[in-house]
């Protein structure tokens, strides 16, 4: 991904007002990579922030969506999580230690049946399994 050396830079860069709350937020996604759900950020984040709520950062994560400086993972239904990744790469969830793991594609050599001649804007790639780890440790 993206090499960001200044958070509110690059924020500003995206039409974004860099206030600290949402500077802490994107911070927090771009250095763990951890694909976390607003429950999770709030978690690590309320206590440095006291003033932090869960509507605020499901709000900014919002507003980061729509300008496109992060994304949704939907690889589970009932669980939205976040990604400060935007570049094209598919999620591997392994349902026993229930961790994401980044992992990349050739959109190129892809071999998808059926859609010749389409334009394709964005692919969303999900695989669910066991990990590595996981496999070995039984
Ligand atoms: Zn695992
Ligand atoms: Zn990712």
């Amino acid at each position: 991904m993206k090499n960001i050396t200044n958070i509110p830079y690059y924020l500003k860069s995206n039409d974004i007002k860099p206030s600290f709350q949402r500077m802490k937020i994107f911070d927090y996604l771009y250095k763990n990579k951890n694909h976390p759900t607003v429950e999770m950020i709030y978690k690590e984040l309320s206590g440095i922030i006291p003033t932090l709520s869960k509507t605020t950062i499901y709000n900014t994560l919002k507003l980061f969506v729509k300008k496109n400086i992060v994304i949704i993972v939907n690889i589970e239904d009932n669980e939205t999580r976040y990604d400060a990744d935007v570049s094209t790469h598919g999620h591997f969830k392994c349902i026993k230690c229930k961790e994401i793991y980044d992992f990349l594609f050739d959109t190129e050599n892809l071999k998808i049946q059926n859609l010749k001649g389409f334009q394709k804007d964005k692919i969303d790639l999900y695989i669910k399994g066991i990990c590595k780890e996981c496999l070995f440790s039984g």
